[in-house]
């Protein structure tokens, strides 16, 4: 393979749960789920039980025909949306959802796009070129032209860059690459005034926030909005590769015959694997679940002395430290069993599945602190 992700640190063989298995047996408890992928863990009976049906029924039809598990998902998707005009285009990424969301935005017959320093879009020519993020673009330049970037969780910035000459406003709920920072409920509201009033296409990144990670279906509902755009991907397949861009509403125009298409996008497989995920997540109750999780992380270690703030919503938690040690943690953390992210040299990256225990949050607070105490001295 080509090195643009370096050597792995692991070899991995199996998953159950919340636990993965590298090749040479040694067992881990996966407290990132794949960057926020695998929502209700590994191997879930439910979810391989779906697969294994669908892909004896029906693997591939291509975009040229229906099929079932499609049709009821972007159904179950507009139903979550609350917006019953919501219409939905199936991918296989969160690039080639936000690829979407750029062409769509382009129906509006304006150019001009917004996006935030620190944001992350995606690695495709169009994502890339509204993720804010110079050390990923700055190497593929030229990039498409017409995105300007704003800073984030700062309304005066957005209102000196809109205007009627935007199509689009993209905005992730929470940025999760650029370190789980969390913008006050207040920003979205006032970007979806703004939009509203020179009327430009709100699109909100959910694709890591999204599918229940944040305790709610897409990341951005606590603040009461309606955008215009929605783009989904990582939890959405429930560990298969899919993604979703979702026109809410009727304001923004949307793909008709030939403007858009994807061959794989939507496979019936990967829509089954996604429908099991949302029927357990539902009969689980896993959106509570989530913020019960928030509230562990800080109950358990806000007052910790090594950490400075835990930030972040429901499942998606970033715990920031005092010391530039999260790279030494994480890679201590692994030799002890426990496999996390980190963001930046400050900051931890946690995106449990929202099913696991109570023994296992307890575990890993055990071995955290052990660990964090260790490096203190
Ligand atoms: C991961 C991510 C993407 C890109 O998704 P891919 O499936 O890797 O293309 C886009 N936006 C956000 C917010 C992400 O976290």
């Amino acid at each position: 393979m080509q090195d643009n992700y370096g050597t792995p640190s692991l070899a991995l063989a199996r998953g159950k749960g919340s636990h993965l298995y590298d090749v040479e047996g040694n067992k881990y408890l996966d407290m990132l789920s794949g960057i926020a992928t695998t929502t209700i863990g590994h191997s879930h009976p439910s979810v391989t039980r779906a697969i294994s049906k669908q892909s004896k029924k029906l693997g591939h039809t291509s975009n040229l025909y229906a099929h079932q598990p499609g049709l009821e998902l972007a159904a179950q998707l507009i139903e979550m949306t609350g917006e019953k005009n919501s219409r939905v285009f199936f991918c296989n990424s969160g690039a080639e959802a936000n690829e979407a969301a750029l062409k769509l935005s382009r129906l509006t017959g304006r150019t001009k796009i917004l996006s935030t320093v620190g944001s992350f879009h995606g690695r495709t020519m169009g994502s890339l070129s509204m993720t804010g993020q110079p050390s990923k673009r700055d190497p593929f330049k030229p990039v498409i032209s017409g995105v300007e970037f704003i800073e984030y969780n700062d309304i005066e910035s957005a209102k000196k860059a809109i205007s009627e000459q935007v199509a689009m406003v993209i905005v992730e709920p929470i940025q999760g690459e650029n370190g789980v920072i969390t913008p006050s409920p207040e920003y979205l509201r006032e970007l979806r005034r703004l939009t509203n009033k020179y009327g430009v296409l709100l699109a909100i990144d959910a694709v890591q926030t999204g599918m229940g990670r944040t305790g709610e279906w897409f990341g951005y509902e606590h603040t009461g909005i309606t955008p215009d755009l929605i783009t989904l991907a990582k939890g959405l397949g429930g560990g298969l590769p899919l993604g979703a861009m979702i026109r809410l509403g009727s304001k923004a125009p949307y793909f008709t015959p030939g403007s858009h298409g994807s061959t794989f996008g939507g496979n019936p497989i990967a829509c089954a694997a996604s429908l099991a995920t949302i029927s357990v997540i539902r009969k689980e109750k896993l959106l509570a679940r989530a913020n019960s999780i928030f509230e562990f992380f800080q109950s358990n270690l806000n007052q910790h002395p090594s950490i400075e703030l835990i930030r972040g919503q429901g499942a998606l938690i970033g715990i920031l430290l005092k010391k530039p040690q999260a790279k030494l943690i994480a890679q201590d953390l692994k030799l002890n069993g426990v496999l996390v992210g980190t963001t930046s040299e400050y900051l931890i990256r946690i995106a449990p599945p929202l099913n696991i225990s109570q023994r296992e949050l307890n575990f890993f607070l055990k071995i955290f602190t052990k660990r964090l105490n260790s490096h203190a001295l």
